[in-house]
């Protein structure tokens, strides 16, 4: 059953990337699915050239150093030929209003003076993504779920005028996975693009700046360590990380630590030596670019393969060629 999964280079991989997706990613997926970094995403909003192209490269290096099957991972831009001509025929299946309905680009371009058209037409790419592909589950939050909502509604309304071309995805609930929160504000969750990154731990930060930043989490003033994330949301952020890295349950770590003071302590210690290793071998792909090159060209060739057939009945069935 092929899963899809994908992160947007935006920023560098934060923590919560990597105990929430990635490492999953590298536990349970299988060469079947796909996991790509979603570089044409990240086109929606303003963006820097030669930041996009070396966050891609980042990411993509991030992924196979934590372990993700190399088979598996893929850069989404080295089938925009592809992507491109199949996104133009669902914009055809696909109505204004549907499009308009999206609550994540009425959230995104509010108060906006000036949006991309793509920030309105992204979800038909990720329908694009999603169907090409022919993935059968999408792991997504709350956040993307009428997105894959609207890539079945798609798919279904492309198969029933044209003919059968599309199989049909589904949301599917992550894999309990950590929900890291800003270590400034755990009122938010953690986020690579947050503007005040003070909060935010990068897999890349060294050692000193992870223990920085985690001695400065916000707890609260009650002083007792217990997993409570309604009353003490900083002090169950803490937990929640440390059991992600101990692989064990918030509730079971936080009987075994005293103070707050301990609890940071613990805490930077398990995460820098849970990146330790994911930091040292991202370093010594991106000091090697044919090793990525390789990773690169080969996720593209498969996809385009897994994917060819689909997009020609697609073309063709639609009256194209
Ligand atoms: P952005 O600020 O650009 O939205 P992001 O950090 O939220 O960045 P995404 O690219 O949106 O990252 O998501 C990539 C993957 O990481 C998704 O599977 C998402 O569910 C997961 N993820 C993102 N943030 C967290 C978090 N704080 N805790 C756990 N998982 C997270
Ligand atoms: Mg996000």
């Amino acid at each position: 059953m092929t899963r899809l999964s994908a992160i947007t280079p935006s920023g560098s991989v934060q923590l919560g990337n990597y105990l929430g997706a990635i490492r999953q990613w590298a536990a349970e997926g299988t060469d079947e699915d796909v996991y790509f970094i979603s570089d044409l995403h990240a086109m929606t909003t303003s963006h820097n050239p030669s930041r996009l192209r070396a966050l891609t490269r980042e990411q993509l290096a991030v992924l196979v150093a934590t372990g993700v099957d190399p088979r598996s991972v893929s850069v989404q831009s080295d089938l925009v030929r592809e992507l491109g001509a199949l996104t133009w025929v669902l914009e055809c299946t696909c109505t204004y209003g549907e499009a308009a309905r999206m609550i994540q680009f009425k959230e995104k371009s509010k108060g906006r003076s000036s949006v991309r058209l793509s920030l309105l037409t992204y979800p038909v790419l990720m329908a694009a993504d999603i169907l090409l592909q022919g993935a059968r589950e999408v792991p997504v939050g709350d956040d993307q779920r009428q997105h894959v909502e609207l890539a079945r509604a798609l798919a279904r309304r492309f198969n029933g005028t044209y003919g059968e071309v599309f199989a049909m995805p589904k949301a599917v609930v992550p894999p309990t996975a950590a929900r890291v929160r800003d270590l400034a504000d755990p009122t938010r969750k953690m986020a690579k693009s947050a503007k005040d990154s003070a909060g935010t731990v990068f897999v890349l930060d060294s050692p000193d700046l992870v223990r920085r930043k985690v001695r400065r989490a916000v707890t609260d003033d009650l002083g007792v360590v217990r997993y409570a994330p309604e009353e003490q949301p900083g002090v169950a952020n803490l937990l929640e990380v440390l059991a992600a890295c101990a692989r064990k349950a918030p509730e079971e770590v936080a009987e075994s630590v005293k103070g707050y003071a301990e609890l940071k302590e613990v805490t930077a210690e398990a995460v820098v030596e849970e990146l330790r290793p994911v930091r040292e071998r991202t370093r010594e792909l991106l000091d090697d670019p044919a090793e990525l090159d390789r990773v690169r060209r080969h996720g593209a060739e498969r996809s385009r393969e897994r994917s060819r057939h689909r997009l020609d009945a697609a073309l063709r069935v639609s009256g194209l060629g």
